[in-house]
């Protein structure tokens, strides 16, 4: 059988691994001219490691994405040191990413009974399996009236306004909350190299096994063709495969589709999804003590997350500098995807001095500004009845994308889970042909 997967992030890759391996022919089209989506990674030349565009690090619970690496045989290049994740009250930043750490600082801020509260909520979310009646709430509802109202407000209010905006929080479900807290473990993980080395070498895996991955060429058009095939066009080329899984976004894969049927179609479309605009800035020193900075919007920083890299994985990787990521996601629309790196640091380096008094401008050695306008799909209530089937309604062409792992949120793990699961069920149909 010949497949053709549009888009070489990890879950292309993944599926490209699996057919592969079972003896087809894949052709991944990579837009970018390197492999690795969202997921991909950048050098300075004095580094030794290369640096995620767009922060990242696995969770000990990713058990897709650790499965894969035990597969291939590379579980000695991971890594899961400690680092600590805070949550900013009054001015000061506080150890907040475990029950014991969040239960510290609730015990030293509020009342008994609240403490009590957050802590029998964090353990029934964690315990419980059933996802699906807690997507009929919104997050806000739900966490206002089961972690009552002072939790809701110094934690989850400003978690869930910094990654939807104040206008979803009427929107995004319970579910999504749940899958976060279920999932989440406080030892974070890398690769030996960063996650560009990871998947380079899943790349060259595929190489060995047969696959051809084309970089630098952006599918334009996925037609239906008489012989029952599919033809995909790029710029450059047109070639007719057996199978087709798009990796792409929901609304690219509806524009380069145009035979896609309303209904499938309309649903892709309807999808939405909120952008990333990060500014990446190395210092000649460390800034704080901490990995993740939780900063709310209401304290008056200009960004959601500074999160300092090299408090998780050492500064020696990267010739000493100092990485410091200020992250934000906004809706595609918001004026910081209009602003340059340089005007974006205007506007958020004066932050630097309320993490650490002593900050000066000289300490900046360099920067880089990544944005993208698809980031994080956003789940509004009963969620579950939006979602695609992976199977299109076109026979042989199939898509995975980010918007489909839900109720998990998005993440490179779920991205191999369901590159896998397209995989399987691009090779069960080609046998019942
Ligand atoms: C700010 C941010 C932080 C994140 N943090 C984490 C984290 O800490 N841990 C974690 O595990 N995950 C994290 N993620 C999520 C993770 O990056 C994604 O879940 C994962 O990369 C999704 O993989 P994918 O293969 O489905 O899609 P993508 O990575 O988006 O890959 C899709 C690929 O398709 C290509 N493509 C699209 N259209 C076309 C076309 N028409 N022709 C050819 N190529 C095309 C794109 O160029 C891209 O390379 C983060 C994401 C963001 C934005």
């Amino acid at each position: 059988m010949r497949v053709a997967i549009v888009g070489a992030g990890p879950a292309g890759l993944a599926a490209a691994y699996d057919l592969t391996r079972a003896g087809h022919s894949v052709v991944i089209f990579e837009g970018a001219p390197g492999v690795g989506g969202l997921a991909a990674g950048f050098k300075a030349p004095h580094w030794e490691w290369s640096l995620e565009k767009f922060y990242h690090h696995w969770f000990q619970s990713d058990a897709a994405m650790l499965g894969l690496i035990k597969e291939l045989g590379w579980s000695d290049r991971v890594l899961f040191p400690r680092p600590y994740t805070v949550l900013y009250h009054d001015g000061e930043f506080y150890p907040s990413d475990s029950i014991g750490t969040a239960l510290k600082f609730f015990l030293q801020h509020y009342a008994l009974s609240d403490v009590i509260r957050f802590g029998l909520v964090g353990l029934y979310l964690k315990a419980t399996p059933r996802w699906q009646s807690l997507e009929r709430y919104t997050a806000a509802d739900w966490m206002r009236r089961w972690a009552g109202p002072r939790i809701y407000e110094a934690v989850w209010k400003p978690m869930l306004v910094g990654k939807f905006g104040e206008d979803n929080l009427s929107i995004v479900n319970m579910a999504w909350l749940w899958a976060r807290i279920k999932s989440r473990t406080t030892r974070l993980g890398t690769f030996v190299g960063g996650f560009q080395a990871f998947l380079d070498q899943l790349a060259d895996v595929v190489r060995t096994q047969g696959g051809e991955i084309r970089l630098s060429s952006t599918v334009t058009g996925i037609h239906p063709i008489a012989n029952g095939r599919l033809r995909v066009e790029t710029v450059a080329e047109a070639n007719e495969f057996d199978s087709v899984i798009s990796t792409s976004s929901p609304a690219l894969t509806a524009r380069m589709t145009p035979d896609l049927p309303e209904a499938y179609a309309g649903q892709l479309r309807a999808l939405r999804s909120m952008g990333a605009v990060v500014l990446v800035v190395s210092l000649d020193r460390q800034l704080t003590k901490f990995y993740w900075h939780n900063l709310p919007k209401e304290a008056g920083f200009p960004f959601l997350a500074l999160v300092e890299h090299t408090n998780f994985i050492g500064a020696e990787h990267y010739g000493g500098d100092r990485i410091i990521y200020c992250g934000d996601y906004l809706n595609p629309d918001h004026r910081y995807f209009q602003l340059s790196k340089e005007e974006l640091l205007e506007e958020f380096l004066p932050s630097f001095a309320r993490m650490n008094p002593q900050f000066e401008r000289s300490w900046v050695k360099n920067s880089w500004l990544f944005k993208t306008t698809y980031a994080q799909p956003i789940p509004p209530v009963n969620h579950s009845q939006n979602i695609p089937a992976l199977k299109t309604p076109i026979p042989g062409l199939y898509m995975a994308s980010m918007s489909q792992v839900y109720p998990w949120d998005r993440g490179t793990n779920f991205a191999v889970e369901i590159g896998r699961r397209v995989a399987k069920m691009v090779e069960d149909d080609n046998h019942r042909l």
